[in-house]
């Protein structure tokens, strides 16, 4: 049993960092540096975590049919980020004139809240096949875990909404993903579909949400942080599995 208890505190530092992410935005006001250094290395991380971890695991549990359960995690990230709201990203929010209704930033929580609830899912998951895929992905969720914060209370006072509102945001991802933890811990036997949905959600966020952030800036070294990510989670692998 005490493999639950490390996916919940796991799941408890993830939700803290989303907490995180949105006390940047509401004290400074402005994405610092780092943050971006966290956008590119979580790229690499998840895009190595998702295809050399998650989806060889679950070829072994269901063999081809990882593939239609990895693609339909893929698009269940793709509704509820993109087709639900018609403008999101993981950046800061400077577009205030298309998220200036008040409407449209309670849909982009509802959207996050989904993605923060099959994180969850994905580290319980993990930790359901074994230690290493457990931390694995409490890895790639934690790397991503601080920008989303910062996205979701962005997003919040970008629609003219007071900051503790778009703090207690934050807080509303921080606990959907710890109900995805508690949700996930006694479904053993779902394991072998939701972890390919969780390497297709895990593809999706490194690939669609977080490399056009890093695409978006100047010059050539966030891009080259995303290899650091793949390479660091790679050298993991080497020392510890
Ligand atoms: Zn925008
Ligand atoms: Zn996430």
């Amino acid at each position: 049993m005490q493999i639950h208890w490390i996916a919940l505190a796991l799941g408890l530092v993830a939700a803290a960092a989303n907490v995180c992410g949105g006390l940047v935005v509401v004290r400074w006001r402005a994405r610092p540096e780092y943050l971006k250094y966290f956008v590119a290395l979580g790229a690499g991380f998840m895009l190595a975590a998702s295809l050399l971890e998650m989806l060889p695991e679950s070829h072994k549990r269901i063999g081809s049919q990882a593939g239609l359960w990895l693609l339909v995690g893929y698009l269940l990230m793709h509704f509820f980020e993109h087709t639900l709201s018609a403008h999101f990203h993981f950046g800061e929010e400077i577009h205030t004139t298309e998220v200036a209704h008040w409407h449209r930033g309670q849909v982009i929580l509802v959207g996050l809240m989904a993605h923060s609830f099959v994180d969850g899912m994905s580290i319980a998951t993990g930790f359901l096949v074994s230690p290493w895929l457990g931390w694995v992905i409490f890895g790639a969720v934690f790397l991503h875990k601080m920008p989303e914060g910062f996205a979701i209370s962005s997003v919040m006072l970008a629609s003219g909404r007071r900051a503790q509102y778009a703090l207690t945001a934050a807080g509303l991802l921080g606990a959907a993903t710890l109900a995805g933890v508690l949700v996930m811990m006694p479904l053993h036997a779902e394991v072998p579909y939701t972890l390919p949905i969780s390497a297709g959600v895990t593809l999706y966020v490194a690939a669609s949400d977080l490399i056009p952030e890093v695409n978006s800036e100047p010059g050539i070294r966030m891009a080259l942080v995303v290899f650091v990510g793949v390479v660091f989670m790679l050298s993991l692998k080497k020392l510890f599995s």
